[in-house]
């Protein structure tokens, strides 16, 4: 399939690698004009070969330069909020400090980009979608994970109270809640765990393989596109069987 998305304007965030990285790809080929964005400015640069409009410099930990990219940016119609950090650790290994970087990247940074982007997609008609990666951990935590979890879980109804509160005017918001995939980030913390580390992450899908980040850029695709149109304020769970 292609021009899925054709004609449509989409901010992605943390696009330089993972999930984010082949949520832009896969919006480029359908069709839209994608704006990818990221801290990691290497990582981004590649990504004008894949057919992305524009790369952008953007650390969505500062107010400041999040706003200023989105007055920069004028109307979009879809947001895709990727940034994420995972915590390893219980309550005990979690200090002040742990827990507020967790919050402030997992969960304010969707603040910051939503109220940014949200006034110029409803002033501009024509609706828009907002897609927030969030996790299956924020339904059913696994160990280890304790403000990784509570972070998600955050993320999950934030994007069901933005889903309320402008579905009158066009906007919807949903939330991607994927398992474990494949992914730069994910193959350090299993190196992390030693040599048996990827079984064990392996061991938690049912269906007994790690998630590629191409299969949840699919449904990123479908909650960016019109063939959602009748869905908001959810969790689309996109996980081999995790939470069976
Ligand atoms: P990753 O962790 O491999 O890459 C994350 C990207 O975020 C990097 O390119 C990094 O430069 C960027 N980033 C970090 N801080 C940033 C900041 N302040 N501003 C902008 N960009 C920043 O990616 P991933 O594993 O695909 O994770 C992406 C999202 O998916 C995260 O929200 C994560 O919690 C979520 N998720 C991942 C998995 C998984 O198994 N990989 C499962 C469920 C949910």
């Amino acid at each position: 399939m292609a021009d899925r998305l054709k004609g449509k304007r989409a901010v992605v965030t943390a696009a330089a690698a993972g999930i984010g990285r082949a949520c832009a790809i896969a919006f480029a080929r359908e069709g839209a004009t994608v704006i990818a964005t990221d801290i990691n400015e290497a990582g981004i640069a590649s990504l004008t070969k894949e057919g992305i409009a524009e790369v952008a410099k953007l650390d969505v930990r500062n107010t400041a330069d999040v706003n200023a990219f989105a007055k920069r940016v004028g109307k979009i119609d879809i947001l895709l909020n990727a940034a994420g950090f995972v915590h390893h650790g219980t309550i005990l290994e979690c200090s002040e400090e742990d827990f507020d970087f967790s919050f402030d990247l997992n969960v304010k940074s969707m603040h910051r980009t939503i109220k940014a982007f949200l006034p110029d997609m409803i002033a501009g008609g024509g609706g828009g979608s907002i897609v927030n990666i969030s996790s299956c951990a924020a339904l059913r935590p696994p160990a280890n994970r304790y403000v990784y979890s509570s972070s998600k879980a955050a993320v999950s109804l934030l994007s069901r109270a933005v889903a309320l509160d402008f579905i009158t005017k066009g906007i919807r918001c949903n939330s991607i809640c994927p398992g474990t995939v494949e992914t730069p980030s994910m193959l350090d913390r299993a190196a992390a765990q030693g040599p048996q580390g990827k079984e064990m992450f392996i061991s938690r899908q049912k269906m007994g393989r790690l998630g590629t980040a191409e299969e949840i850029a699919a449904m990123a695709v479908y909650l960016g596109s019109d063939e959602s149109a009748f869905t908001t304020g959810v969790d689309l769970v996109v996980d081999g069987g995790y939470m069976l």
